[in-house]
């Protein structure tokens, strides 16, 4: 995938210190690395009968709406709390410091859905992990988690160990 990795911007030191930032806004500018990405990421999963395609705040919106529109299927936003109007179910996970949490409306997924979960980039895994709890906890199957870019060293996967994990640039 190396034509994808050109159009990946290090940034180092943001937000904090230590950080390398990968920064996808190059990738996402391109139309043709823009397409690539898309087709890379739902590629394994044609022919799965994925029914929903969620997707996290806010990078994970870019990727996985293109994904579920190449599926054919719908797109799920799980949020920072207090953005969704409706009423919601919400799953917190661990941070660094401190914690943070995601939210879905609760009519967002039907009994027996199969979901393709849809993310920039797995660092730690924190928030797949939660996004995976949070699809479970009303009633949609997990089908697989998709990425563009993961973060081997940080070993996001061992929390993720259930599912089939996709990725299209290592680092
Ligand atoms: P984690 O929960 O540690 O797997 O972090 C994943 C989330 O944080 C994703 O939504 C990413 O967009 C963001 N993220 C974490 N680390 C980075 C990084 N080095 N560069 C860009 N985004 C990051």
């Amino acid at each position: 995938m190396q034509r994808l990795e050109a159009y990946i911007r290090n940034i180092p030191d943001f937000p904090e210190p230590g950080i390398q930032f990968k920064d996808i806004t190059p990738l996402v500018k391109d139309p043709a690395m823009l397409k690539l990405s898309v087709n890379q990421l739902i590629h394994p999963f044609l022919g799965q009968n994925i029914t929903a395609v969620a997707g996290m705040e806010a990078r994970g919106f870019i990727f996985g709406t293109l994904a579920a529109m190449e599926l054919g299927v719908g797109f799920i936003p799980l949020r920072k709390p207090g953005k969704l109007p409706y009423d919601v179910a919400s799953m917190s996970y661990d941070l660094e410091y401190g914690s943070a949490s995601l939210e879905v409306h609760i009519d967002a997924f039907a009994e027996g859905d199969r979901v393709l979960l849809v993310d920039d980039l797995l660092a730690t895994g924190g928030t797949a992990a939660a996004s995976c709890k949070l699809v479970e906890k009303l009633g949609a199957e997990v089908v697989a988690c998709a990425f563009v870019i993961e973060l081997d060293f940080l070993k996001g996967r061992d929390k993720l160990s259930k599912y089939d994990i996709h990725s299209l640039v290592h680092y």
